[in-house]
């Protein structure tokens, strides 16, 4: 199997020759394709949808991931939680902050921080 990421509302190509099935994945709600740039996913359900149609050609899109406390990139090909995860998250911990221990209080701080910043 083949992971490809993806930015929600960034273009993108599909590494793969898409032939009829092009025409179903343009008709997904969410997905859409500009001339001369690529496929766009617009969010959660439209990436788990095109995901049915391009798992049976050995490919499956993840999202850009993000460590919700250090804000570095996750590197899901190399999770040891690979088997159970959707692979479908936008915010993850990376490697080296799930081990701290105090990341529940750090993670705590982080949401209540980002929370007042929406707020605000
Ligand atoms: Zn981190």
């Amino acid at each position: 199997m083949e992971y490809q990421r993806i930015k929600y509302g960034e273009p993108f190509q599909i590494r793969r020759r898409l032939g009829d099935l092009f025409r179903d994945i343009v008709r997904i709600k969410g997905v859409e394709y500009e001339r001369g740039k690529g496929f766009i996913v617009r969010d959660y359900y439209a990436l788990a949808n095109l995901n049915k149609i391009l798992i049976r050609m050995g490919l499956i899109l993840t999202p850009m991931v993000e460590c919700a406390v250090c804000r570095r990139s996750v590197d899901c090909e190399k999770c040891n939680f690979t088997d159970v995860c959707l692979k479908d998250v936008s915010i993850c911990l990376c490697d080296e902050c799930v081990s701290r221990e105090d990341i529940v209080k750090k993670y705590l701080t982080v949401s209540k921080e980002s929370l007042h910043r929406y707020l605000k």
